[in-house]
């Protein structure tokens, strides 16, 4: 690793095609396009389509043609998630192999019985953290048909122990810094589910594994992932990947002060560009 062309910093614009690009999507393109430009980087296209059962080819389709649109260029050919299900399957393997993950058997309705109570606590994302102890019982493969639907779960409290310097205590964040060290607090996400039957990798597990095969170096993305950023960091201790450093731009939202979402037709690219707003117009919009 000595050439020069390996030292050049590699970003990726990442998007899953769950729906059509808005606003959002177009000032995270910007910004890699934009950090990439200033450090001689190169710029790599992903597309995050793991989960098969909210993944549309057409929405693929109509991604490709907003980022031509916007003149957004990225390194071809783009990596395809559903492409590479042996690599994730793999990343899997390593982790049992050290016993850090387990087979969760319990169906959705029991793990909400489960978690019911208004103080059961929640991860980032606000699902109520897996009560692993209450459902132990359930979750026993001896009491279980072989063929019966599972998910496989990461063991936190053993990753805890294996990767401890990770467990810091939340810290003020650096006042200047644009690229950051995100603590990582990843107990706060408890178990999580890294697969399942109807997909093969969870997001946290493929995006980490295409990290590392893509030589990413550098990750610019929106804010609402800063938590998601510690369990990454976590799983990239676990699988022994290096880790890139991130920088989480701020969010454009709504009217109503939320994020923006795939489904409010409004802010999507296409109904701008159906309202005659230009590429340029565009740019302005995600930056102002
Ligand atoms: N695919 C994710 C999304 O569209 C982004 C992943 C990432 O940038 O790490 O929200």
């Amino acid at each position: 690793m000595t050439n020069q062309s390996s030292r050049r910093p590699v970003l990726r614009f990442a998007p899953s095609p769950t729906g059509h690009l808005h606003l959002g999507h177009a000032l995270s393109a910007f910004e890699n396009e934009r950090w990439a430009a200033a450090s001689g980087g190169r710029l790599l296209l992903r597309i995050e389509d793991i989960d098969v059962t909210r993944c549309r080819p057409d929405f693929v389709e109509a991604l490709l043609e907003d980022l031509a649109w916007l003149d957004l260029s990225f390194e071809r050919p783009p990596r395809r998630q559903s492409e590479h299900f042996a690599d994730y399957a793999q990343a899997l393997d390593r982790l049992a192999a050290r016993g850090l993950t387990y087979r969760s058997y319990a169906s959705r309705a029991e793990i909400a019985a489960a978690t019911a109570k208004a103080d059961h606590p929640r991860d980032p994302d606000g699902t109520p953290l897996y009560p692993r102890a209450a459902l132990a019982a359930l979750d026993d493969p001896a009491t279980r048909n072989a063929a019966e639907p599972f998910a496989l779960r990461l063991d936190m409290a053993k990753a805890a122990a294996l990767a401890p310097a990770l467990f810091w205590r939340e810290q003020a964040a650096p006042q200047r810094a644009e690229f950051e060290t995100v603590p990582a607090m990843p107990e706060r996400w408890g178990d999580v589910v890294l697969a399942r039957k109807e997909f093969p990798a969870s997001y946290h597990l493929a995006v980490v594994v295409d990290d590392a095969l893509q030589g990413v170096s550098h990750i610019v993305r929106g804010r609402d992932l800063y938590h998601a950023t510690g369990l990454h960091r976590l799983l990239q201790t676990l699988l022994g990947l290096p880790e890139p450093t991130y920088h989480h731009h701020a969010l454009i939202l709504g009217a109503d002060g939320e994020k923006l979402s795939k489904s409010a037709r409004s802010t999507s690219l296409r109904a701008l560009r159906a309202d005659g707003v230009t590429p340029a117009q565009i740019r302005q919009m995600a930056r102002s």
